[in-house]
C-alpha cells in the first residue's frame, strides 16, 4: 500500500499579495489581469473575497458586483514561482519522488522514505503544514491517502490549513457519499452526462456496471469507475513545476479588423513581445509557436510549427508566427483576433550548444540580453516607458499590453 500526500496552498495568488501587502489583507482581495481591460478575470482571490461569492475565473466587474470594496492586485508569476519553489524545497526533504501539478500543488510519494522517518505520513502531513506556514507565511491542506486521486480529493475537503486522511480501510465511508464531481477530472459536463444516467455520487460511479460507463463515456468512463473504486495506480512522477507550464499565449481581439500583412504584423510584434517576457519571467524558452487566427466570420484557423532553437526572445518567435500566418492564411476575409503561443517549453538554465559555424545561438544570446534590460525597464517605469517605432505606426491596434491578461495552464495527469 503506496502512502501520497497532496499539498495544496490555500488561495495561493492572493496569499503571497497579502503577505507583500499586509495592509489589504482585511479587505476581500483578488488577484485579476489588467483592470482597465474588458477581457479581466479573476485568477484568485482571498478567504474575505471567497465569503462575498467571488470566483476564480469570473469576469472582474461580476466580482466587484458581489464584493465591493474588492482590492485588485495584478499577477506577479515571478513572485508565484519563487513560493513555489521554496515549498517544494521542504517537500523534497521528506521524499525525492515530488509532482507538481500547477504551482501550487503537489503529490508527494512516502513509500520509500517512511521506513528511514521512524515517522507516519499523518504526522509528516502535519509537519509540512506547520512548516509552510512558519517559513513561507502561507496556509497548506493536505490530503493523505493510498493514491493520487484521493491524496487530491483529501486535500479539497478540508480548507484552509488542515489534514485530511483517507485510509483504504475507510474509503467507501468518505469518499463514496461525496458528489461526482468532486473526482479529479470529472468536470462540469462529464458531471451532467452522469447524471443523466442517475450517477450523482462517486459512490453511484463505483457501483455502476462499468460496459455501460464505457458505453456512454469510452475510455475516459473506465478510468474514472478506476478511480472512484480506488483504483488509482498512477505514480507520483518526478515533475518540476517549470514543466507544469504547457504554454505561454497571448491573444487580442482588434479594435479593428485587421486587413494586411502588415496589420497582422504590427499585432503580432506586440504579442511575441509580451510572450517573450512571460517566458523569461517563468524561466522558461519555448521550441514552438502556435497562431490561432479568426476572421469577421467567425471562422478560425490554428497553425503550429517548431523551431530549431529553443528561445525566449521576441524576434524569433514574431518570425515563426509571420511565417505560419504566410503560409497558410490566404486573406479570404479580414480577421478580427488573432493569438499567439509559445509551445514546448524547456527550463531555461539548460546549457545552448554554440556552434563554431554558425552563430544564431549566440545572436540569440545578445538579443536576450536587451531584452531583460527591456523587462527591468518596463518594471522600474511602466509598459509604454520604452516602446517599438514600429508601434507607432498604429497606436490603436498596438496600445495594449497583453502581459497582464494571462493563465498558466497545469500539465495534464495523463501523458
Ligand atoms: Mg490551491
Amino acid at each position: 500500500m503506496r502512502s501520497i500526500l497532496h499539498v495544496d496552498m490555500n488561495n495561493f495568488y492572493a496569499s503571497v499579495e497579502c503577505l507583500y501587502h499586509p495592509e489589504i489583507r482585511n479587505f476581500p482581495v483578488a488577484v485579476a489581469g489588467d483592470p482597465l481591460n474588458r477581457h479581466g478575470i479573476i485568477l484568485a482571490k482571498n478567504m474575505i473575497a471567497k465569503k462575498l461569492g467571488v470566483t476564480t475565473g469570473e469576469a472582474i466587474w461580476e466580482a466587484k458586483l458581489k464584493a465591493p470594496g474588492l482590492v485588485l492586485v495584478p499577477p506577479d508569476y515571478k513572485k508565484y514561482i519563487r513560493f513555489s519553489r521554496m515549498a517544494r524545497e521542504i517537500y523534497y526533504e521528506y521524499s525525492d519522488q515530488v509532482e507538481a501539478f500547477g504551482l501550487d500543488e503537489n503529490w508527494i510519494d512516502l513509500t520509500g522514505s517512511l521506513s528511514c522517518m521512524h515517522s507516519d505520513p499523518v504526522a509528516i502531513a502535519d509537519t509540512i503544514r506547520r512548516r509552510v506556514k512558519e517559513e513561507l507565511g502561507v496556509t497548506v491542506s493536505v490530503g493523505v491517502s493510498f493514491n493520487k486521486i484521493f491524496a487530491k480529493l483529501g486535500s479539497d475537503l478540508k480548507k484552509p490549513d488542515a489534514t485530511t486522511v483517507i485510509p483504504f480501510e475507510h474509503f467507501k465511508e468518505i469518499v463514496w457519499p461525496l458528489p461526482v464531481g468532486d473526482l479529479l477530472y470529472v468536470g462540469r459536463s462529464t458531471a451532467r452526462q452522469l447524471e443523466l444516467i442517475a450517477i450523482n455520487t462517486i459512490g453511484d460511479l463505483a457501483r455502476t456496471d462499468v460496459a455501460i460507463l464505457r458505453r456512454r463515456l469510452g475510455k475516459w468512463g473506465e478510468i474514472l469507475w478506476f478511480f472512484a473504486n480506488g483504483m488509482d495506480t498512477s505514480p507520483v512522477r518526478k515533475i518540476s513545476e517549470s514543466e507544469q507550464i504547457k504554454s505561454i499565449g497571448n491573444g487580442t481581439t482588434c479594435p479593428r479588423d485587421l486587413q494586411t500583412e502588415q496589420d497582422v504584423r504590427l499585432v503580432f510584434t506586440v504579442l511575441a513581445e509580451s510572450v517573450a517576457a512571460r517566458l523569461r519571467d517563468c524561466c522558461v524558452k519555448c521550441r514552438g509557436v502556435q497562431i490561432f487566427l479568426r476572421d469577421n466570420s467567425l471562422f478560425t484557423l490554428s497553425r503550429q510549427k517548431q523551431m530549431e532553437i529553443p528561445c525566449c526572445t521576441s524576434a524569433p518567435i514574431l518570425e515563426t508566427a509571420m511565417e505560419l500566418f504566410r503560409q497558410h492564411y490566404r486573406w479570404p476575409k479580414p480577421l478580427r483576433s488573432v493569438s499567439l503561443s509559445a509551445i514546448y517549453l524547456v527550463t531555461a538554465s539548460r546549457h545552448v550548444q554554440l556552434s563554431l559555424f554558425d552563430d544564431t545561438a549566440e545572436r540569440l544570446l545578445v538579443q536576450e540580453q536587451l531584452e531583460k534590460t527591456i523587462d527591468k525597464l518596463r518594471d522600474r517605469f511602466g509598459h509604454d516607458a520604452i516602446t517599438r517605432a514600429s508601434a507607432l505606426l498604429d497606436p490603436k491596434l498596438t496600445g495594449f499590453n497583453p502581459k497582464e491578461d494571462h493563465t498558466i495552464h497545469p500539465y495534464s495527469y495523463f501523458r
